[in-house]
């Protein structure tokens, strides 16, 4: 199940975090940041696909810079509710800290996103206050197992590009 791994990794006695379902938003296609300061301060990047967020680590933050490429490591699955919440992550719970929100829109693929995830290049649009136009997700490393995530470069692109 695509919820699993989010499940397992977190106490929902002792977080506010969603325990969540698989559920498609109005849209279908909601994408968010979420500027998280726990042990490491990064940007969460988000994106629905098949009634689940899709999610990525991005310990620089994400670039609205043409051509920057930001390392993006794919993390397990969240809930269409995670794309609302903010708030404290309790002291000795995963995640710990501060979730607020960046930014937060629709995304559009410009194709077949399973197609994308599958080979390693997923390129689309963002809709959002702060974040809009063409973005791409590359991956560099498949990784392997628990310990070693799927790493991807998350570049913005030129208008057009
Ligand atoms: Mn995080």
């Amino acid at each position: 199940m695509a919820l699993d791994e989010y499940r397992r990794k977190r106490s929902f006695t002792k977080t506010s975090e969603p325990r969540g379902r698989k559920v498609k938003s109005a849209t279908g296609r909601v994408f968010v940041v979420q500027h998280h300061r726990a042990s490491h301060e990064h940007h969460d990047f988000r994106l629905e696909l098949d009634g689940v967020l899709k999610s990525w680590a991005v310990p620089k933050l994400v670039s609205t810079t043409p051509g920057v490429r930001r390392l993006a490591v794919q993390v397990e699955d969240h809930p269409l509710a995670y794309a609302t919440f903010t708030g404290r992550i309790p002291e000795g719970q995963y995640g710990a800290g501060t979730v607020s929100i960046y930014d937060h829109g629709t995304w559009e693929p410009e194709e077949d996103p399973h197609d994308g995830l599958t080979s390693g290049k997923l390129a689309f649009r963002l809709t959002g206050r702060k974040l809009k136009g063409n973005w791409v997700l590359v991956r560099t490393a498949r990784g392997r197992g628990q310990s070693e995530k799927p790493q991807w470069l998350l570049i913005k692109r030129k208008p057009g590009a």
